[in-house]
């Protein structure tokens, strides 16, 4: 029987790699949670979001692989030596290339769970010339109250340690920039991640990002998006029953 918190795992896995919701096809995305000071158990490489199993989860030493983020220069071979001696099983699977960015990410504050997703709506607006716009600005309250004020934006680079670099990178900076930690984060011509306290605020934010992104294609057609004021996003970001709404939805 798998642990609570790699059911949860699962749970969010199954949500996220459901075929009708056009999230994340075949091998695609991954996810992980945090599951003590020390390790998370992060999906394999290779496994399937829909179907993930206990056994497609591998648990990982955060000592293991966030040195990794500070080397300039290292091989696929020695970025492979890396994600596997960072197993605490040694039997186990081999972990995602994209391992070494979950564990950056599961070490801000409160952050619990990082899903990762090619979400077909989004990687529309991400692989097109108007990917900022839709990163920097919002469009409708909830979205705001799902998806934070603002999402972080990368640059395309190198699936595995480049990129997992330039997200430590671009997340510091819009840190540093609007002063709270973000809900979405967004690579060009590749995907979306969200992270939460829960698996739930993780799907939210998914979900909500996939449908903002829907919205913005649409209004674009139309000439638009027009987007919310400055002031209107930190009004809603301020009220007290966007805060309850987000405590009913577990964010
Ligand atoms: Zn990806």
């Amino acid at each position: 029987m798998p642990t609570p918190l790699v059911q949860e795992l699962l749970t969010l896995s199954h949500e996220l790699g459901r075929e009708d919701r056009g999230l994340a096809i075949l091998g695609e995305g991954n996810t992980s949670v945090r599951l003590s000071d020390d390790t998370f158990a992060v999906k394999a490489s290779g496994t399937c979001l829909g179907t993930l199993k206990e056994e497609d989860t591998v648990e990982c030493r955060f000592s293991a692989l966030l040195p990794l983020l500070e080397k300039t220069s290292l091989t696929d071979k020695e970025i492979d030596d890396g994600l596997l001696a960072a197993r605490v099983d040694p039997k186990a699977k081999k972990p995602s290339v994209e391992a070494v960015f979950h564990a950056w990410l599961l070490t801000l504050p409160g952050i619990k769970f990082v899903g990762h997703t090619h979400a077909t709506a989004v990687n529309q607006v991400l692989c097109s010339p108007r990917a900022r716009d839709f990163a920097v600005n919002r469009m409708f309250p909830d979205e705001i109250v799902c998806c934070g004020s603002a999402s972080v934006l990368v640059p395309y680079t190198d699936p595995g340690l480049q990129l997992a670099q330039a997200i430590r990178q671009e997340t510091k900076a819009l840190i540093q920039q609007i002063g709270q930690q973000p809900r979405v984060i967004l690579i060009q011509n590749h995907g979306t991640i969200t992270l939460g306290a829960s698996w739930q605020a993780v799907l939210t934010a998914m979900l909500m990002a996939e449908k903002a992104a829907k919205v913005f294609v649409g209004a674009a057609v139309l000439g638009g998006p027009v987007f919310l004021s400055g002031k209107n996003v930190e009004r809603i970001v301020g009220r007290p029953d966007e805060a309850y709404r987000q405590r009913a939805l577990k964010m």
